[in-house]
């Protein structure tokens, strides 16, 4: 046997293992926005991909519904937050899908809190203290440096699956990255207004962002994680939030607002609806302007309130 056959057979066991060949599709399960605008910029059009979620549903909880688990079942890889924010349905979904391709422990298995380090770990969770995520907060599509070591981290397993697009995936991967970093460079006056303001906030999903942007979080509506804001704890927190301490009271686009409208009304502190993630993340620059469009925000409406 000569060099060349045996350079044949191998070519041949590789594509095996990855999504045959070269003009195949890959289709891809987000769970969450975020992650298919991210893989959307890793790839090109033969990437398949669908989000589980949109920016108005809460991603804590979604309903494994039927035409989402034939999704799960043809998918080739699975992108997702982990650490446990889709604990409520993602178990469900891939027993449903009976796919092996996407099951935990295989590479089509990605979950983007595996790559970074996250904030408030809890050693042990206590199921009376809410919905707690033990394993940290896993909203971390907030950050734009996680975001890069996410993307680093998906574009190998992206390369695993279709070594033929190794090429494309690494130049995709170089111009996302040195674009996050135009972003945040761009919007280096906007962060440093918002340094030290306080915030309350409906549910914690902010920890990442309040991280970049050095802002302060005042108190948080919901009684405990995931449980629905109580008017007994509200008007508890009446003695914390007031106009002088706080500068702005924020909730996620998919959130009941009437928390927020009370604590306003009562306090005379603005309030915000902010995006939870990307309205539509079929474009390859929808995280950065996601970023563009939070900062922002938030600075208008704190702005408009100083004015
Ligand atoms: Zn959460």
């Amino acid at each position: 046997m000569n060099i060349r056959s045996i350079l044949f057979i191998l070519t041949g066991l590789l594509a095996c293992t990855s999504v045959q060949a070269s003009n195949e599709k890959l289709n891809v399960l987000a769970c969450e926005p975020e992650w298919a605008a991210l893989t959307y910029a890793l790839g090109d059009e033969s990437f398949k991909i669908y989000s589980a979620t949109t920016y108005a549903q809460d991603p804590h909880h979604i309903q494994a519904r039927p035409s989402l688990i034939a999704k799960a079942r043809k998918a080739d890889i699975l992108v997702c937050s982990g650490a446990e924010l889709e604990v409520g349905w993602l178990p469900v979904l891939l027993r449903k899908s009976g796919n092996p391709d996407i099951q935990p422990g295989t590479p089509g298995y990605f979950m983007a809190t595996d790559y970074v380090e996250l904030l408030d770990k809890r050693d042990k969770v206590d199921r009376s203290e809410g919905d707690v995520h033990g394993a940290g907060n896993p909203h971390i599509h907030f950050d734009p440096e996680r975001m890069k070591s996410v993307a680093k981290a998906l574009s190998q397993v992206l390369i695993e699956k279709l070594p033929e697009k190794k090429s494309l995936i690494e130049s995709n991967l170089s111009a996302f990255l040195e674009s996050i970093d135009e972003t945040v460079l761009e919007l280096d006056d906007e962060v440093s207004q918002l340094k030290g303001k306080q915030l309350v906030v409906q549910h914690d999903n902010w920890v990442y962002l309040f991280e970049w942007l050095e802002i302060d979080k005042v108190a948080e509506l919901e009684p405990k994680p995931g449980l629905p804001p109580t008017t007994s704890h509200l008007t508890s927190l009446l003695d914390v939030v007031n106009k002088d301490s706080t500068d702005l009271i924020i909730y996620s686009s998919y959130q009941d607002p009437k928390a927020a409208k009370w604590m306003s009304s009562k306090t005379g502190v603005e309030r915000l609806e902010l995006l939870y993630s990307v309205k539509e993340w079929d474009d390859k620059h929808a995280l950065q302007n996601f970023y563009k469009h939070i900062v922002t925000s938030i600075n208008q409406a704190i702005s408009s309130v100083d004015n």
